[in-house]
């Protein structure tokens, strides 16, 4: 059945009006008809089954006929804090890390992050398209939570912001691996953060920043892997660890 994340205000008792991009893809792309059934999800960890009332490109509506407490979400609550990288690049990581069951994005200007143009139109041009990247992953993967595309932040401002478990992978580490970080760190333990960085990685300054705030330097392996790869390969590595990764 097909899934859709809907702002919480579409659904009022159990009249669903479901927004015009949603309502568009029902009547063009899926060719959906009245009496047919979706899943409509407005991350409250509740899903609705909707039977559909009208379906016309310009609006949808239905009624909700049951609701279930949704399975998807990891219990562990995982902020991702990426380094800014090029375009490409970040989207295969949004992508995968909201399979993965990541609950926040954080884009993180660096030191050495290519993209310059630090604030505004970076993240204004690029936003809806990588939300809509997002969406359609956690639709795809039955998350029960669509995870939230926040403002870039600078180095400095992320580290500031993030709570529970700090953790930034760097190659230099060469003492604790990320499974000792997580040693102690059980499913219900609280929050998790973990910093990528950019292309270039991180400079020693912004590391040391970190660690005087708590965060942890890890290692990822003696491989040097890419900051996609680094940030698929330790998002799945800590929902494994935590034991995400069971039936
Ligand atoms: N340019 C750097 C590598 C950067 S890789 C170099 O060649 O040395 C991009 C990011 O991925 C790093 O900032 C780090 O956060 C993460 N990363 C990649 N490989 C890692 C490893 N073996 N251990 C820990 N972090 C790693």
């Amino acid at each position: 059945m097909h899934r859709f994340f809907v702002p919480p205000d579409c659904i009022q008792g159990d009249a669903v009006a479901l927004p015009g991009d949603v309502a568009r893809q029902l009547a063009r792309v899926l060719r959906a008809r009245p009496g047919d059934q979706v899943i409509v999800l407005d991350s409250s960890g509740w899903e609705y089954q909707v039977t559909l009332t009208r379906v016309d490109a310009g609006l949808a509506t239905g009624t909700v006929t049951g609701r279930q407490a949704s399975q998807g979400e990891p219990q562990v609550r995982v902020t991702l804090y990426l380094g800014v990288l090029k375009g490409d690049k970040l989207e295969l990581v949004l992508q995968k890390c909201t399979e993965l069951g990541v609950a926040a994005f954080v884009p993180v200007f660096c030191a050495r992050s290519v993209p310059r143009d630090r604030q505004g139109q970076w993240a204004e041009g690029r936003y809806p398209r990588w939300r809509k990247i997002i969406a359609e992953a956690a639709e795809q993967s039955r998350r029960g939570l669509l995870p939230s595309l926040e403002a870039p932040l600078e180095f400095q401002q992320a580290c500031d912001t993030c709570q529970g478990l700090g953790l930034v992978p760097w190659e230099e580490e060469r003492t604790t691996g990320l499974r000792a970080a997580l040693v102690g760190w059980r499913k219900g333990g609280g929050p998790i953060g973990i910093f990528i960085g950019p292309e270039g990685g991180f400079t020693r300054e912004e590391v040391d920043y970190a660690r005087a705030r708590g965060i942890v330097p890890v290692s990822l392996g003696r491989r040097i892997l890419r900051a996609e790869t680094a940030s698929i390969a330790a998002v799945a590595a800590i929902m494994y660890d935590l034991g995400e990764m069971e039936g």
